[in-house]
């Protein structure tokens, strides 16, 4: 319980009106898009890195748990104060700070929206490709916590590949600088990807630096329709030897297909799933791989259903990125995993989850990254079938195991996942991780409850 005394003290770091402890502020901050709610005491808005510096000290001092957070937009109940406390929302912290165009680097601060940043940087030709389907309100702060995927990964990579160098608060308050300005750089141990992923649980992110590519002039994207699903591992392993790398390379299944289509009506044709391929480049180098995709596929069978250039793409894109809300169709609670396997084994895992679909009655489904073997799968279910999600849930995830893959390709274990992590992670493994977390943690201040099962 956070006290008047305590409060008062939060007050005095961060101004009385960036602190609030009102109802409908704590409710609005106890949730991301999990469906798990837990209020916290009280919302501060910091306006630096010595207030967070100073409120992690007095967190130490006091002994309340502190969660940072960026949009609430986490998958795996990351930013849920589940054990209340101060939840350190990073919205004042939204500036782009530094784009440097000849270093091709830019700093900014962890409030700042993916999305926004794409777009400042691509005024000056540049390009920052991490794309998770969430770009439009997720802030760069989560998606280092989280190393955020996205389509683009097949041929870019994730968030990780991006972050040069950070400065973090610990949870002991000290104030640190990981990696470099410079492209290469190894003095000393490489701090930096252990606080990639680390999910609110290490250190407070302050500042950014992320790497920037050139802008690619030219895309396009098509729109597959599979008659049948075995057709899969053929495709899948032709695109990935192309000698230049398709950018995307998004499944979508059946039910899936039939949700946004009862959304958008678009007419799509009657197939057992769909391939969403993007290729970007040179406008000589996407004509050369557009003309690869339609010979491969004119001898197989499979559907062009739409090739769209440039612009045009946008919608394809909408389309893919309203599945998750298009989804609650089928059913009023979704539990939702984001399992990888190896990309050999993608028809292997998609087959058993149509066969889970048999064996419970369940709308289970699947859509995603499939050119990075990462499916999202989504467990469909009302109130009274709850028991029977949990089993499938348990089903999934040891599928995924079996065919040699991990439980979550980019959102993170959060609170959703915790009692998974020792099926996958054995236990002197975990616990040095937990070592490490009590090393930088010592009094279990920063974001409690989460990656470990306590
Ligand atoms: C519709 C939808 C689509 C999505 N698509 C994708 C996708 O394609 N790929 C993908 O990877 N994810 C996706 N996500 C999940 C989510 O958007 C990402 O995990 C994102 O990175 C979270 O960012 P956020 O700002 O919302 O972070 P939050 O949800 O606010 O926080 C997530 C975690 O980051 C920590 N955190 C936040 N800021 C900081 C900071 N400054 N310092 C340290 N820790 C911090 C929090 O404590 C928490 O543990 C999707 C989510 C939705 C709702």
């Amino acid at each position: 319980m956070l006290s008047l005394k305590v409060i008062k003290k939060l007050k005095k770091i961060v101004g009385k009106e960036y602190i609030s402890v009102h109802q409908e502020d704590l409710l609005s901050y106890s949730y991301d898009a999990t469906q798990v709610t837990s209020l916290p005491e009280a919302v501060v808005f910091p306006g630096s890195t010595q207030e967070i510096s100073a409120i992690m000290k007095l967190a130490n001092q006091y002994q309340f748990p502190v969660l940072p957070r960026g949009a609430g937009s986490g998958m795996s109940g990351g930013a849920v104060p589940i054990k209340g406390g101060v939840v350190l929302t990073m919205s004042r912290l939204n500036r782009i700070l530094e784009i440097d165009e000849r270093n091709m680097y830019v700093w900014v601060e962890p409030g700042v929206v993916t999305g926004d940043l794409q777009e400042a940087v691509a005024k000056k030709g540049l390009f920052y490709p991490p794309d998770p389907a969430s770009l439009a309100f997720s802030t760069i702060g989560g998606n280092v916590a989280e190393c955020a995927g996205g389509a683009r990964a097949v041929k870019y990579g994730v968030t990780k590949d991006y972050v040069m160098a950070l400065e973090v608060v610990l949870p002991t308050g000290k104030i640190i600088h990981t990696g470099h300005k410079t492209i290469k750089g190894v003095t000393g141990y490489n701090l930096t990807p252990l606080f990639i992923g680390s999910e609110g649980t290490l250190g407070i992110f302050t500042k950014i630096l992320l790497r920037l590519l050139p802008l690619p002039p030219a895309k396009a994207t098509l729109l597959l329709g599979l008659p049948q699903l075995e057709l899969l591992p053929h495709l899948l392993n032709k695109f990935l030897r192309f000698p230049e790398p398709l950018t995307a390379i998004e499944f979508i299944d059946d039910l899936c297909i039939q949700c946004v289509e009862n959304h958008f009506q678009l007419g799509l044709p009657a197939v057992e799933g769909l391939l969403l391929l993007e290729v970007d480049g040179s406008e000589k180098v996407v004509e050369i791989i557009v003309q690869q995709v339609l010979d491969m596929v004119k001898t197989s069978g499979v559907k062009v259903i739409e090739l769209a250039w440039a612009e045009k793409a946008k919608k394809l894109w909408e389309v893919r990125r309203a599945i998750s809300p298009a989804v609650f169709q089928l059913g009023s609670k979704k539990s939702s995993h984001d399992i990888v396997v190896p990309r050999a084994q993608i028809l292997n895992m998609v087959k058993k989850i149509q066969a889970l679909r048999q064996d419970y009655g369940l709308p289970v489904l699947c859509f995603g990254h499939i050119g990075d073997g990462n499916l999202h799968v989504n467990i469909m279910y009302d109130e009274t079938e709850e028991v029977k999600a949990q089993t499938v849930t348990e089903k999934v995830i040891k599928a995924a195991l079996i065919l040699g893959g991990t439980i979550s390709g980019e959102h993170g274990i959060g609170l959703t996942k915790a009692r998974f992590l020792s099926w996958e992670i054995n236990q002197p493994t975990l616990k040095l991780m937990q070592q490490l977390k009590q090393a930088l943690d010592p009094n279990n201040i920063l974001n409690p409850g989460k990656i470990f099962l306590e």
